[in-house]
């Protein structure tokens, strides 16, 4: 089964910056929150806002101070009306092209004309549109049948519904022409409706059958379906990827997946990862296996082995070997076990890896305990201040991610909240634990500068890492509430910092090679970098990846980092350590 996903499908502008003005009026505290009726049309927006204290009433004088968000659908004039009380700050997240709709409709109405507007009558838009279209004066047409139904109008004026079909569009100006000479009109089919429709009437060619997600409510979700379907294709219009009928669905070799303006880029990537994987259920269970180790952490163990022993390879020792296996357990544990905490309280309820961790929480956090427990008794046979240390840095995960027990949803506090303070802690912790650490405990043939230097590369390899998985799903984290580096300094200077982070540890172990402080299967460590540069090419030249792809794209740079040294060091020096 191969499945091909329309670059258009999810957020639409209007919805981005909706979703984007709540998100800023949470941070600044003005609550209680409150959206008058549904802010879009999206079970998973709606139960993520409502997690971060985001309320919705269908009454606007349910408001009792704080914020009243207006809906992107827009409102009528009478709820207009009475939206303004007393001690309530009112922020209308109207879409701009739904009100230019709104201000066309109330100036034609005003000069005389007989507003017609194509559109799914009781839509909350298109009540909206027709309100400021005169109310009961204006009509609301369905299709071409309808347009033919229409009383004698002296001075029509035709309009759009922002999310109409294009082509049923062009039906009905075909029938009012014929038979309203007069005819004015003006489509006000929203631009990104119509590349969405278009880029799926595109695909339908190639497609044995057609997955749409998005809300039921959701009326471009549903027109997508039609046209799908109008082509004669079978479709499946779901809101999760838990919607999915895998025996229907194997059946079908080539899938185009598609998503209504409201939905959000992680259910795409978890429909699109269900997918996936009823694909590999068709070619066996490895990529099942590979899935579990990744999602579930446990390839952190075998990542940081392989960077513990490039580390003892370049600046270290073959005595290091006891004191990387513990660090290595105890990074899985800790890491794995603030994943648990993480996923437990996590406010997004889609995230593919939280819903794998939360359904084998048990059997994991067991897994996490029982390495940490290995780590500490391999520590027993390492000098005391490996003890010391290690137990430092279990404390000092435990300040970090211990608060996470209390937090339920609430957005990051104290340390949690300063941007990137995760990955920093993460990336140092790898640094001491497989490199400075064993280097301070148990010596090695390099000199401090060496030690310096190859930390630093690990530091920034790893923050690399981080940044790029962060800039995978900034619309995710951003609704979880989390502060990353790319949330705080935006796109664009964050992938700079990602460039920044990915070229620095080349420069430094070349210029350290270049110095005589650093031996030439150092030089393997150039395969991490390129690994992360490889990464972020497939990841940006797909929108939707799922999370074992972005995972793989940005773990392995750790493996290549690791492995490609330690090789280097057997094939070309004849030497192990
Ligand atoms: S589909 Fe178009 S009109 Fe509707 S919210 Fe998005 S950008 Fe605005």
């Amino acid at each position: 089964m191969s499945v091909v996903v329309a670059r258009t499908s999810g957020f639409c502008w209007g919805v981005r910056r909706a979703v984007d003005m709540v998100l800023a009026e949470i941070k600044k505290g003005r609550g209680p929150f409150l959206v008058f009726g549904p802010l879009v049309h999206n079970p998973q927006v709606l139960g993520a806002l409502e997690e971060r204290g985001v309320g919705m009433s269908m009454d606007p004088s349910d408001a009792e101070g704080g914020t009243l968000f207006i809906r992107t659908h827009g409102i009528t004039l009478e709820e207009r009306a009475s939206v303004e009380r007393p001690g309530v700050s009112v922020r209308d997240l109207t879409c701009p092209r739904v009100g230019r709709a709104l201000a066309l409709a109330r100036s034609r109405s005003r000069e005389g004309y007989e507003v017609v507007i194509l559109g799914d009558e009781g839509h909350q838009e298109v009540r909206a549109i027709r309100s400021y279209a005169g109310g009961e004066k204006a009509f609301v047409i369905s299709g071409p049948g309808d347009a033919e139904d229409l009383p004698r109008l002296s001075k029509p004026f035709l309009m759009t519904q922002t999310t109409q079909d294009s082509e049923v569009f062009e039906a009905v100006l075909e029938v009012m022409r014929r038979r309203f000479p007069a005819l004015e009109w003006e489509s006000t089919i929203c631009e990104s409706t119509g590349m969405r429709q278009n880029e799926l009437r595109r695909l339908l060619p190639k497609a044995d059958c057609v997955v749409v997600v998005g809300g039921r409510e959701s009326a471009n979700t549903a027109r997508l379906a039609s046209i799908a379907r109008e082509a004669g294709l079978p479709v499946f219009q779901v809101e999760s990827q838990d919607e999915l009928d895998p025996k229907t669905l194997k059946g079908f070799r080539k899938v185009v997946l598609t998503a209504g303006a409201s939905t959000p880029s992680w259910v795409i990537r978890r429909v699109r990862g269900r997918l996936l994987e009823l694909q590999g259920e068709n070619v066996g269970r490895a990529l099942g296996a590979v899935r579990t180790m990744v999602l579930g952490n446990f390839h952190v163990l075998p990542a940081a082995v392989a960077m513990g022993a490039a580390s003892a390879v370049v600046v270290g020792n073959a005595a290091w070997m006891p004191a990387i296996l513990s660090g290595a357990l105890a990074l899985f544990a800790l890491q794995g076990l603030h994943t648990v905490l993480e996923a437990g309280f996590s406010p997004t309820p889609g995230e593919e890896r939280r819903a794998f961790v939360v359904r084998r929480r048990n059997p994991l956090t067991i897994s996490y305990f029982s390495a940490l427990a290995l780590s500490v008794v391999l520590s027993a046979f390492l000098p005391p201040l490996w003890g010391a240390f290690l137990a430092g840095a279990v404390g000092l995960f435990a300040a970090y991610s211990l608060p996470l027990l209390h937090s339920s949803g609430a957005p990051p506090s104290g340390v949690r909240s300063v941007p990137g303070s995760r990955d920093l802690l993460f990336s140092s912790s790898w640094a001491l634990l497989v490199c400075i650490v064993p280097y301070l405990t148990l010596g090695g043939p390099a000199g401090p500068p060496a030690v310096a230097i190859w930390s630093l590369q690990l530091v920034l390899l790893l923050m690399g890492r981080s940044l790029l998985l962060d800039l995978v799903d900034l619309q995710g984290d951003a609704m979880l509430g989390r502060d990353t580096i790319p949330l705080t300094l935006g796109r664009r200077r964050s992938e700079a910092l990602f460039w920044t982070c990915a070229a620095l540890p080349v420069i430094l172990v070349a210029f350290g090679f270049a110095r005589g402080l650093l031996p030439a299967p150092g030089l393997g460590s150039f395969a991490g970098s390129l690994w992360l540069a490889a990464g972020y090419r497939l990841l940006i030249r797909n929108p939707f990846p799922s999370e074992l792809s972005a995972r793989l794209a940005a773990d392995g740079s750790l493996f290549a980092a690791g492995i490609v040294p330690f090789l280097a060091s057997i094939i070309f020096e004849a030497r192990v350590f």
